[in-house]
């Protein structure tokens, strides 16, 4: 075996195996096809990563765990006449082809359909014919087909492939009306009329163009040719924007009105370090706890530290004795500050008043990575001694990184360390597995532990992928934070519902802003595409005044005045209607008109945790276009920063056992 075909071993194993793939045709199939040969030269040394790869023409050779998941799906025993749509490189089709009989394999780019059509016959892929033509439409001479598998994406699943299906087939296509992100699903035709859908993961594939797909290259977000007149959005929105005369007393009933039975509210923010945003979040949650029986906050916080929170706000005892300090890491500012404490001790309250319905409070985010082990290994301590020895070997090889986990990832980069991806996904793995018996001595406990053992897998990757590009591990970031959003869901119970506290970044719909040009998607998109209106996203924006933040990553917080916003700015329109701090409706507004004028991209501006006036319009500005982004938008035209909480709480003595913050 030479170095490559080991490679090749170790990528079945890591990406395909562990991930959960356990079909033995398809994991034979994958060990038998040399990826290396399939894409350009200059990338053969990338074929075993887990990643899509450009193969040109501004495509794309899927991903291998894609490619796997797709295959397994189609459940082929040998023997079957396949139909593939979307050739590409042709890797997919020659996986599929060393399984089935016979693969049929459309491609709409010329070059690309010859380039595949030389390679497969140069590596003796017999039993693969390709095609040049629009795979919308299927191949119709060889139907029917015993499985379909389509590797790009439309926005539903195209009826000429549905009747090339052959009765008890399956197809498995992305499907999903954005573009950049879609659902893969399986379909199976149970007789000549009826199939049955199913969803199997969150996936981002090129687009299927065609007739039955999507009719060109989806429009790019791109600037504005003529900058936008600002005066004409503010008199609309000076007319229908409902104005909010101080945030205790805003009327709040036509919002709840509008945002019905939605399972999902999601609140953002334009930077890190508002005071009024945070109020104004903590106020609308507190009213969807109160009137629409919400059962949980789940904020940009990492998941260990705001458990600290949410014992506190049940009223009971740390369920992990673990002892650290919670919200120390940079930017400590984000929740460690009186906003947030007047809400959380506002929760507190109404848990202690409605013992029957007690709300929780949760971190969605992935950057605890040590505090993480550190709770797993607690819990197996208690549970399970034998599983905790374990664990303590397998998470052994990331505790020399505990200061740098970001070094950790370039090391394994470049091969001077090894991976630890199989040893956090089989511990992982293992505390699934083992769910039942865990959970019947505490199902919180467990529940508490699985999210930190989730968390130790997203995140080893997440610091692994970052050197991939910020692309790869924004992604990440978001839908770990997508994924523990549906865990929270599905802990809570079938009617649970959630509140969402985050970056405007992360809660507006990635698909309407500049993030979707640079293939990113976040956690507003995801929720879009899985609750449709049942997600109602609120954005929160900001003129001037000023704002919690750092100059540069570590650095102290500091007050900094806020720029007054660009002239060609969201912000600046908003800013010219004069009304110091607004509501508007952007889904089905009273008139429409607002909407179309604010529909043409615009800049809009984003502060994280940290601010650089001098560069801000390199820096902080993104165009966007609004109505499609949120469902709501809040305006407060001047704004002050956050009031940190002093570090040393007051006395050890005076607070409760679960006090969360500063110990
Ligand atoms: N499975 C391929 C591989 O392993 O290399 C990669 C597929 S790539 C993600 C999707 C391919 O679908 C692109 O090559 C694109 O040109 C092709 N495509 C898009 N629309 C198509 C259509 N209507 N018919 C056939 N191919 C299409």
């Amino acid at each position: 075996m030479n170095e490559l075909e080991r490679t090749r071993q170790r990528m079945v194993e890591a990406h395909l195996a562990q991930r959960g793939i356990t079909d033995p045709k398809t994991l034979e199939a994958f060990r038998s096809v040399p990826r290396e040969a399939f894409v350009p030269d200059e990338l053969a040394e990338f074929a075993y990563e887990d990643t899509p790869l450009p193969i040109g023409e501004g495509q794309t050779i899927s991903q291998p765990y894609i490619v796997a998941l797709t295959a397994s799906a189609l459940g082929l025993r040998g023997g079957e006449r396949v139909l593939d749509v979307g050739t590409g490189s042709g890797y997919s089709a020659a996986v599929l082809g060393r399984i089935a009989k016979d693969v049929y394999t459309v491609e709409r780019i010329g070059a690309l359909a010859t380039s595949a059509r030389e390679r497969l016959e140069r590596l003796g892929y017999t039993n693969v014919h390709v095609r040049c033509g629009d795979g919308s439409l299927g191949w119709p001479e060889h139907a029917p087909y015993d499985a379909i598998a389509v590797a790009a994406s439309g926005p539903k699943i195209p009826e000429p492939l549905l009747q090339q299906l052959a009765v008890g087939g399956r197809l498995v296509m992305p499907v999903g009306p954005d573009p950049s992100c879609q659902t893969l699903v399986r379909v199976t035709r149970e007789s000549e009329t009826s199939f049955c859908q199913e969803a199997l993961e969150h996936v981002q594939f090129v687009p299927l163009i065609g007739e039955e797909g999507w009719s060109e290259e989806p429009r790019l977000l791109r600037p504005p040719r003529k900058a936008p007149d600002a005066s004409v959005v503010a008199k609309l929105v000076r007319e229908v924007a409902e104005p909010v005369e101080a945030i205790e007393s805003a009327p709040v009933d036509a919002l709840l009105e509008r945002i019905g039975d939605a399972k999902v509210v999601l609140l953002g923010e334009s930077t890190h370090g508002t005071s009024e945003f945070y109020r104004m979040r903590a106020r609308i949650t507190r009213e969807l706890i109160a009137r629409r029986g919400f059962s949980f906050v789940a904020v940009e916080a990492d998941w260990p530290d705001a458990a600290r929170i949410d014992d506190y706000v049940l009223g009971g005892r740390r369920r992990s004795t673990l002892e650290f300090t919670p919200f120390e890491r940079f930017p400590t500012w984000m929740w460690r500050n009186e906003e947030v404490h007047d809400f959380v001790d506002w929760l507190r309250a109404y848990n202690a008043d409605h013992p029957e319905r007690k709300v929780g409070f949760h971190g969605l985010d992935l950057y605890s990575l040590f505090t993480s082990i550190a709770a797993v290994l607690h819990y197996l301590d208690d549970v399970d001694p034998d599983a905790a020895k374990v664990a303590r070997h397998r998470y052994g090889a990331l505790t020399p990184w505990q200061k740098d986990p970001a070094a950790y990832g370039e090391a394994v980069l470049v091969g001077r360390y090894e991976s630890s991806e199989h040893a956090v996904v089989a511990m992982l793995r293992e505390m699934l597995e083992r769910r039942v018996e865990y959970a019947q001595r505490d199902g919180d406990r467990f529940f508490d532990a699985a999210q930190n053992a989730r968390l130790v897998a997203d995140a080893e990757r997440y610091y692994r992928t970052m050197y991939y590009g910020s692309r790869t591990s924004w992604n990440l970031r978001d839908e770990h934070m997508y994924g523990t959003l549906e865990a929270l869901l599905s802990f809570y119970g079938p009617d649970a519902k959630g509140v969402v506290w985050e970056h405007n970044s992360h809660v507006g719909n990635a698909a309407a802003t500049e993030m979707s040009v640079r293939g990113e998607h976040n956690v507003g998109q995801l929720c879009r595409t899985t609750f449709g209106h049942g997600a109602y996203v609120i954005g929160f924006g900001t003129d001037h005044g000023t704002v919690a933040a750092a100059s540069n990553w570590d650095e102290p917080m500091q007050t900094m005045d806020v720029r007054p916003a660009h002239r060609e700015s969201y912000e600046r329109a908003f800013h010219e209607s004069g009304v110091p701090a607004l509501m508007i409706h952007l889904r089905e507004p009273a008139r429409s008109a607002v909407v179309e004028e604010l529909e043409p991209p615009r800049l809009e501006r984003a502060i994280g945790v940290i601010y650089r006036p001098d560069t801000e319009l390199a820096s902080h500005y993104f165009y966007a276009t609004l109505p499609h982004q949120f469902d709501e938008y809040v305006w407060f035209d001047e704004t002050r920063a956050v009031s940190p909480l002093a570090v040393e709480p007051r006395s050890r003595a005076d607070l409760p056992e679960t006090y969360p913050f500063g110990l």
